[in-house]
């Protein structure tokens, strides 16, 4: 039987000193008053990474006081779009001048290889180009229609101030989903990065300065949920909070955001099913099964942690899945040619073993992996690829999100069996389909309750369209327009023309 591939960390330099990360207040990098820090370490590597500012409320309400009287000052909210998309463009060209150092600080706090890093800021360039060009092509509405001396006109305006808080897995790309485009709206915005990836955060806030953005309109603050994120949900002077994370705290922010009837934008957990038919191209379908499990170790919202597979199948896919598993590179995630990194903490680690062994115990079969992953010359983290059959719908493995590099494989028989399987899911982010029959696969996007369904592929995304989810995993969408509609409020404009009113009180 073939070993699994595994690249070992090599004896290269790491960083001797860490990154300081300070809050960004109304223009100014800052400690917190009462000097607290936190620290994150390498979950591939063992080494201290970043030292960052510990925020607290003094921190909080300032970060909001400043975005505040930014917006309310109009230096950024009521400028032209023309003149907000030079910035934004700005900012774009800055973040492809400085993949390479960003990508490291990513691939250092994260445990995500070094290739994918550069990627994911790559890709974050262009989703600010991309905003820049909503920036300037924003409009409203008007009607001509309403009457003789009516004019009707929908004008589109900022929300106000934005909270932006932030998840560890994708922390400078899905900051880059939402702050180009809360900013081409016109916006201000304080944004909370995750307490174990903060430094790209404050990388993306030097950029910003560097680029000419007005003092307060961008505002960090560095820290916990507790008190940091959870003021940023609860605050009256916030207008709208944008949150990516876990399900459990997206519902916590909307129950605190609820006492202000603040808008809130949530971008939560999947548990994103891929479905194979035997007529597909089984060899590609393998690859992508691979892909979507794999992927950032499977920490990742939109990992395809369950397939439900036609059982005439079932038993070669699952064992090209396997042979395709095995020389998938695990390993040191600085090395450019590992492909899967560490996993972001022990305690994480553990979690998802757990639902390995609770499958195993409910009678599932780990055919392969199915444990941690020992990667020579680390000192971190690592989970093996684990493919693990028999699994049943019931089976918490097959239902809730292991966030690990992990596969459930579940058979179906019928279209509506299969679907059946894939909507009975709390969450509703995405699905996959493989199929060569492009009614089948039609019939399949209708009817599958998912944000995002793709067809025979997998994760292909692009500013230009959209994503988000339905049931548990979220409400409303990011990217592409509708994704700064999100940043937006709508007002109407009734003019009459002329002294034309007829008036309400009789005889006057
Ligand atoms: P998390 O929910 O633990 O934390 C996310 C952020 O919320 C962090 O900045 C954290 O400090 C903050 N936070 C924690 N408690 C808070 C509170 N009470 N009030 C306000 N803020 C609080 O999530 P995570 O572990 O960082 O990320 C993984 C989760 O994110 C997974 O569930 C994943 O599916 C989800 N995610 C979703 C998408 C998507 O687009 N749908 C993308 C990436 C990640």
């Amino acid at each position: 039987m073939t070993e699994l591939t595994v690249i070992a960390a090599a004896d290269r330099p790491l960083p001797v000193e860490p990154f300081r990360g300070r809050h960004l207040i109304d223009g100014e990098w800052v400690e917190s008053a009462d000097r607290a820090t936190f620290e994150r370490h390498s979950p591939a590597h063992g080494i201290l990474v970043s030292q960052s500012a510990k925020g607290g409320l003094a921190e909080t309400d300032a970060a909001i006081e400043a975005a505040r009287k930014a917006f309310d000052a109009g230096l950024w909210s009521r400028i032209s779009g023309k003149e907000r998309a030079t910035i934004l463009l700005k900012v774009a060209d800055l973040i492809e001048a400085n993949i390479d150092e960003i990508a490291r600080w990513e691939t250092l706090e994260s445990g995500k290889p070094i290739t994918q890093s550069r990627g994911e800021v790559g890709g974050a360039g262009d989703l600010w180009r991309y905003a820049a060009s909503l920036a300037r092509t924003m409009k409203g509405d008007s009607h001509n229609t309403l009457g003789e001396d009516m004019l009707g006109v929908i004008l589109k305006e900022p929300i106000g101030v934005v909270s932006i808080i932030t998840p560890w897995n994708f922390p400078f790309w899905i900051l880059s989903q939402k702050l180009p485009f809360a900013l081409a709206a016109g916006c201000t915005c304080v944004i909370k990065p995750s307490e174990m990836t903060p430094t790209t955060t404050v990388r993306m806030g030097e950029l910003l300065i560097e680029a000419g953005i007005p003092a307060g309109v961008v505002n960090i603050v560095l820290g916990y949920g507790q008190p940091v994120g959870s003021r940023m949900s609860e605050h009256p002077e916030v207008d709208m909070v944008t949150f990516t994370g876990s399900t459990a705290v997206g519902k916590t922010i909307s129950a605190t955001a609820a006492g202000t009837l603040k808008k809130v934008a949530l971008e939560l957990g999947g548990k994103n099913p891929q479905v194979i038919f035997p007529n597909a191209d089984l060899d590609g379908a393998a690859d992508a099964v691979t892909f979507g499990v794999y992927f950032n170790a499977g920490e990742c919202c939109n990992s395809s942690s369950r397939i439900i597979v036609h059982e005439d199948i079932a038993e070669t896919f699952v064992e090209n899945v396997v042979a395709l598993s095995r020389r998938v590179a695990f390993g040191d995630p600085l090395d450019p040619d590992t492909q899967v990194g560490a996993i972001v903490t022990p305690e994480h680690q553990a979690k998802i073993d757990g639902y390995v062994r609770e499958a195993e115990a409910a009678g599932a079969r780990i055919c392969l992996g199915g444990g941690s992953l020992t990667v020579p010359g680390a000192d971190g983290q690592f989970y093996q690829p684990t493919v693990v059959v028999g699994v049943t719908p019931d089976m918490p493995i097959a239902r809730e999100e292991v966030f690990g590099p992990v596969l459930s494989v579940l058979t179906f028989r019928t279209l509506d069996e299969a679907l059946a399987i894939v909507n009975d899911a709390t969450y509703g982010l995405s699905a996959g389909i493989w199929s060569d029959d492009v009614h089948t696969c039609l019939d399949f996007a209708r009817r599958a309750q998912a944000g995002t369904v793709w067809t025979n592929s997998w994760m292909d995304g692009f500013p230009e369209m959209t994503f988000g989810g339905m049931k548990q995993s979220g409400q409303g969408r990011e990217i592409g327009p509708y994704g700064l509609d999100e940043f937006l409020e709508v007002k109407t404009l009734a003019m009459r023309i002329g002294q034309t009113r007829s008036p309400w009180v009789r005889g006057s």
